[in-house]
């Protein structure tokens, strides 16, 4: 029921709503945002592949919201701000410099692998940060969808079979890596020497790096979740596997041993 007063604040944003034109309110919701986010340079905000609210209710849409239009578009912006003034740099892909940071070796010493992974040694930290940001972000968005969940089937269910004894050892094991990153991270299920593996990673270090391929990857910041399930992650990470998008994984499973 609404007061008096509210009805008239509703009648003004409305009027004001329509006021500002057409255009403003029939644009796109992930649009503006995005472009005003990522001025210029070679990387771009990917639009989300389904509305905010299509992962309901087990990721709420202003999380989605927040973490695409904002957490997203910062790290592309914050990727373009560092290799502006590097053009050698700009035909890369954020994936393509997450694998040359590792080329020399990750743990390697610093004055050895920054010669050999090709890349100025100024923006290795920067690369790492927001050009991991942006790549986790852009596999995280493919690797849901409305209405997924369920199991692999196929190829990648008989590896997960193999590899952990079945999809509850696996979810398991997968939801204990999630959980046990101490702060901000990743889960990871990935292919290493053609084998699935679990690992987190800390911050936005992507497994590529270090040699593997990711196939699926949750995101345990805060921001990905604090809204909604506060403290829990467990219970994020519970709900999250109702938005798998297992024929995603399954087409980079099948990608990476073909
Ligand atoms: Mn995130």
């Amino acid at each position: 029921m609404l007061t008096r007063r509210q009805a008239l604040k509703t009648v003004t944003l409305v009027t004001a709503a329509f006021a500002a034109g057409p255009a403003a309110v029939a644009q796109p919701t992930s649009a503006p945002a995005g472009a005003a986010a990522a001025p210029s340079g070679p990387y771009k905000l990917p639009p989300l592949p389904y509305a905010f609210d299509a992962l309901e209710p087990h990721i709420d849409a202003r999380t989605m919201e927040i973490h695409h239009d904002k957490h997203h578009a910062t790290y592309v912006a914050n990727l373009n701000k560092a290799v502006a003034g590097y053009p050698m740099l700009k035909a890369k892909t954020a994936e393509d410099m997450l694998q040359e940071l590792g080329a020399g070796g990750v743990g390697v010493g610093l004055g050895m692998s920054q010669e050999m992974a090709g890349l100025p040694v100024e923006l290795r930290t920067a690369i790492r940060n927001n050009g991991g940001g942006h790549h986790n972000h852009s596999l995280f968005w493919q690797m849901m969808k409305k209405d997924g969940g369920g199991e692999p089937n196929g190829e990648l269910a008989k590896a997960v079979e193999k590899s952990f004894g079945g999809f509850s050892a696996f979810k398991e094991g997968f939801a204990k890596a999630g959980l046990g990153q101490f702060g901000s991270g990743w889960a990871w299920l990935v292919l290493r020497e053609g084998k699935l593996a679990i690992q987190a990673t800390p911050n936005q270090d992507n497994p590529l790096t270090q040699g593997a391929r990711v196939l699926l990857g949750l995101d345990v910041w805060e921001h990905a979740y604090y809204l909604k399930y506060q403290n829990k992650r467990a219970d994020y990470i519970a709900a999250w596997w109702n938005v798998v998008n297992w024929d995603f994984v399954a087409d980079r499973y099948a990608k990476f041993t073909n």
